[in-house]
Parts: structure tokens; sequence; C-alpha cells
């Protein structure tokens, strides 16, 4: 997987101030896409080992409430699947940290036979606390919502979801 950049210190990508990391390759092509270069699965900087240790050091301080994926699309298959290691390291080694993933799919493109599912789908969810879903949509476009760009996009708490088996939002 490559990447296209980390941001040590954001606020507008979740609760707190979180690390961001843009990851390359995205399938979803939305109108007026943010972040179009990231749509290239080459774009950017390989990811390796010595990003991963970054991350986590990011991570550390009491002030960085946690990891927040984005990009790009850190849900397509083959970034669910290079994206394990750093959330089982991240579960692991700084539990009281959250993780927040934007993805282009629906969550119930996740569930098994859904188009987003693979072999890592339901360890990597398993690992993620919040789940802002669904493409950008130009004709849903709100600048007052609150770390979501269209109105079609929710806000998902992923435990208390997997528990109900349905949707339980994190906030509105
Ligand atoms: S899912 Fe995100 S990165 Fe992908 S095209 Fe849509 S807005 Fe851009």
């Amino acid at each position: 997987m490559n990447y296209a950049e980390i941001k040590p210190f954001s606020i507008e990508n979740g609760t707190g101030v979180r690390v961001s990391l843009f990851v390359s390759g995205c399938r979803h092509r939305c109108k007026e896409c943010f972040n179009q270069e990231t749509w290239d699965f080459q774009y950017g900087k390989p990811f390796t080992e010595e990003t991963e240790e970054e991350i986590i050091k990011g991570l550390i301080p009491t002030y960085i409430s946690g990891l927040t994926l984005l990009g790009g699309d850190p849900t397509e298959p083959e970034n669910q699947a290079a994206l394990l290691p750093l959330l089982r390291r991240i579960r692991a080694e700084l539990p009281g940290k959250t993780v927040w993933a934007y993805s282009g799919y629906l969550y119930e493109d996740f569930l098994p036979g859904g188009r987003a599912y693979c072999d890592a789908t339901e360890e990597y969810l398993s690992l993620m606390d919040v789940m802002v879903d669904g493409p950008f949509i130009l004709a849903e476009k709100d600048i007052s919502l609150k770390f979501r760009g269209s109105r079609n996009q929710r806000i998902i708490d992923l435990a208390a979801t997997q528990k109900s088996g349905q949707i339980v939002l994190a906030m509105e």
C-alpha cells in the first residue's frame, strides 16, 4: 500500500486531536472529491515499518485521541489487509486510543458477500471504533456538518452496530 500524507495533529476528522493517515487508492470517483490524486493506488510513498512506527509514536502523547484513516479509501480491500498490522498494534500497545475510518462504501458493503468484504474485513472493522460511511455526494454537500462532507454519510458506532446487528450512529 502507498500513502499520501500523515497529519500529526488534526481536529476535523473525528473527535479530539488526532493523527490522520491519508492512504492511496480509491475506486469511488466522487464528483468534486477533495483528494483526487489519491485515487491512484500507486500515488505517494510506500507504507513501510518506519511509517507504522512514526504513526505509533505520534499516537503516544496523552493529548492525542487516536488515529483517523482516510485517503483515498482505507477500506478498499487491498488497503484493509495492508492496514491490519497497524490496527493490531494500536489495540495492543495503545488501548486508550480510538480509530476512525472514512469509507466510500456503505457499512452494508462490508457484510459477508458485500462488494468490500474480504478476508481481512471482520478483524479490520473489529479494531476500529467509528466508520464514516458512504461516498461524498455533491448534491448533498453541507458545510455545516461535523466530520463529514455530505448529508448521506453516516458516523457509525461500529461496536454497537456489530453487537445489535443494526446501524447505530455515534453522533448525528
Ligand atoms: S470516497 Fe473519498 S477519496 Fe474516494 S472519490 Fe469519494 S471523496 Fe474522494
